[in-house]
């Protein structure tokens, strides 16, 4: 695992547990507001053993581990580290983009993994506009996770560049979700368009709940 980052107590990062967060490297997206845009690149990774070690010494402390990143499922042992953290008893929540259908299976199917934050970034079309690349592999890791037992959501960031009718039609695209969490766009530069405040967002989530009941603002 290429872990560029371990943050070692994260309190609203895996819903209703502690937990610690591991950031991987990489990313097949290029969002325009990625706030780990450092992730993408970098070069300079923990060594897996000390995070181990750390996680082992932590077990019975803390309840979970997020596997964030950049774009987990980008590394080749996922799985091997997902079952090593299961293994010392901890709950493991996945964030993704969902552009790899076959990795989240891996981790579902082989009980991995207990919650999966999946990005729901725009509306598919918009995706390579937005983030530089095809919306490939979403709907399935959606089918996916509808099938799963696992606790599952979608999130979108509310950057600018979403209007409310047209998050609406993204509400609409998707069949009624488990959770739905929309969350605050903080800016990464001079943004051109005015961001959306807490207050909006929280509006924005009222009027989404004749369509998506589960929503909610996550600001
Ligand atoms: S998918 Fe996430 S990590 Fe990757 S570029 Fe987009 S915001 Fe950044």
């Amino acid at each position: 695992m290429n872990i560029a980052g371990l943050l070692k107590t994260a309190t609203i990062d895996f819903p209703h547990r502690l937990a610690a967060v591991v950031f991987t490297a990489g990313c097949n997206y290029d969002c325009g507001f990625c706030h780990n845009r450092g992730l993408l690149t970098a070069t300079d990774f923990e060594d897996n053993g000390e995070v181990m070690r750390f996680l082992e010494k932590r077990a019975g402390l803390l309840d979970g581990v997020v596997i964030s990143g950049g774009e987990p499922t980008l590394q080749k042992d996922l799985l091997g580290f997902a079952r090593a953290v299961k293994e010392l008893g901890y709950d493991v929540k996945l964030d993704t983009n969902g552009s790899n259908p076959g990795v989240v299976d891996g981790l579902l199917s082989g009980g991995l993994v207990d919650y999966v934050a999946m990005d729901y970034k725009a509306p598919l079309a918009r995706y390579p506009e937005i983030c530089g690349a095809q919306a490939d592999g979403f709907l399935e890791t959606l089918g996916l996770l509808r099938a799963s037992d696992a606790e599952w959501e979608l999130r979108t960031t509310m950057i600018p560049q979403i209007g409310r009718e047209e998050l609406r039609g993204m509400a609409e695209a998707v069949g009624r979700l488990p959770l739905y969490a929309l969350q605050l766009y903080r800016p990464v530069g001079i943004e051109k368009l005015r961001i959306y405040t807490p207050q909006e967002i929280a509006s924005m989530a009222e009027d989404l709940k004749d369509i998506q009941p589960n929503v909610f603002a996550r600001c």
